[in-house]
């Protein structure tokens, strides 16, 4: 096993810069997930790591090796790829045992590390079938189970779950994630799904535009993003962010006034007449029952309901703020099943609000 660390590597396409300034290092056994959406340069990263691309400039060491310059099949790491790729022409043992083969390993030593590998994905009974005789998610555990059998210093995974279907994938997910617990490998995850960053790492490196947004554990991450990117690439639904102007003491939310505590007030500093994002997560929203009116409580905000998904412990409901386009997600429990056309009251948890700067996407509060 190994740490793998990065120094300000960057890699550059022709005119394209893919990712630059990427400096991290992974502790050894720790699983850590890279996410980001499609082009944020999550795999150009893995790819590096592999071997499989050359860094255009800066430094990365596996264990406390330079690796730079040492070919892909010398770094001792294993990747899995989200079309495993096996050999269709050789049984599931044989695909499992190929990277012992190819190192010349004792017969007996590779058929006994295969059966343990075999056991402990729950492929023992499939040893002598084809791949094209398995289902996906089979098929996606013997090129897990072929990295395995290698025992790589370090594991890279490339969104290895995003061919299975939903309920495979959660299972799988979750195997993965027992799999680590037992072997304890460095293991590097890529993923555009945030479920799985969250539920799977022990540190997310949230990327966009080729630049590290934020390294943290996932609750740190949630609870205190460093940026708008971050706060609503992290949670599902994601963040409400409503466009407001800081005036009066409080934000004009599309014409309605938010009041704000005092204490919130003093930590912001806000200037009056400027405009801010306000950042509210769809569990810190909650409904007043029954309406009270506008007046009455000023730290409310009236809502229309367009639409409401049941999803049985809870009920998803998305509201527009009457005269503007703003839409707001709330996540309420599953009794709660208001109507299509419904006008709702809404307290805002204004300990959990966020507040960003609109042209920059910083997070001021
Ligand atoms: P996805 O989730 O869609 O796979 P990603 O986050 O893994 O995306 P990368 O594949 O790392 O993103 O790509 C990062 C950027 O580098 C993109 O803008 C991509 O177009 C560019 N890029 C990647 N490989 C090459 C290449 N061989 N030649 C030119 N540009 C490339």
């Amino acid at each position: 096993m190994a740490n793998v660390r990065l120094e300000d590597i960057k890699r550059r396409f022709n005119n394209v810069t893919a990712i630059e300034d990427i400096t991290f290092e992974i502790p050894d056994g720790e699983f850590w997930v890279l996410v980001g959406p499609s082009g944020c340069g999550k795999s150009t990263i893995l790819r590096t790591i592999a071997g499989l691309e050359t860094a255009t400039s800066g430094k990365l060491y596996i264990g406390d090796r330079l690796v730079n310059n040492i070919p892909a099949r010398q770094r001792d790491v294993a990747m899995v790829f989200q079309n495993y790729a096996l050999y269709p022409h050789m049984s599931v043992a044989e695909n499992i045992g190929f990277g012992l083969q190819m190192r010349k390993v004792d017969r007996k030593i590779i058929q006994e590390r295969v059966m343990n590998v075999a056991r402990s994905l729950s492929l023992d009974h499939l040893l002598d079938r084809k791949p094209k005789q398995l289902s996906g998610g089979q098929q996606q555990r013997v090129a897990l189970g072929r990295a395995i059998a290698r025992e790589p210093q370090v594991f890279l995974l490339d969104e290895p779950l995003s061919n299975l279907d939903a309920q495979l994938r959660d299972d799988t997910r979750a195997e993965l994630k027992q799999l680590h617990q037992e072997l304890g490998i460095t293991t590097i995850y890529v993923t555009h799904d945030q479920v799985e960053a969250m539920t799977l790492a022990d540190k997310i490196v949230v990327l966009n535009r080729g630049r590290i947004q934020q390294i943290g554990d996932p609750q740190t991450i949630y609870a205190s993003p460093a940026n708008q990117m971050v706060a609503t690439f992290l949670g599902s639904p994601p963040m409400n962010i409503l466009p407001v102007i800081y005036e009066n003491n409080g934000f004009d939310v599309s014409g309605q006034l938010l009041t704000i505590p005092a204490v919130v007030k003093e930590k912001l500093q806000l200037r009056q007449g400027h405009s801010y994002d306000l950042g509210i997560r769809p569990e810190h929203i909650f409904i007043n029952e029954p309406p009270t009116r506008q007046e009455a409580n000023e730290s409310q905000l009236i809502v229309e309901v367009k639409v409401v998904e049941p999803l049985g412990r809870e009920t998803l409901i998305r509201a527009g703020l009457p005269g503007s386009a703003v839409v707001l997600n709330i996540q309420v429990g599953g009794d709660v099943r208001p109507r299509p056309g419904d006008r709702l009251s809404l307290q805002l948890d204004l300990n959990q609000l966020f507040v960003f700067d609109p042209k920059t996407g910083d997070r001021i509060l």
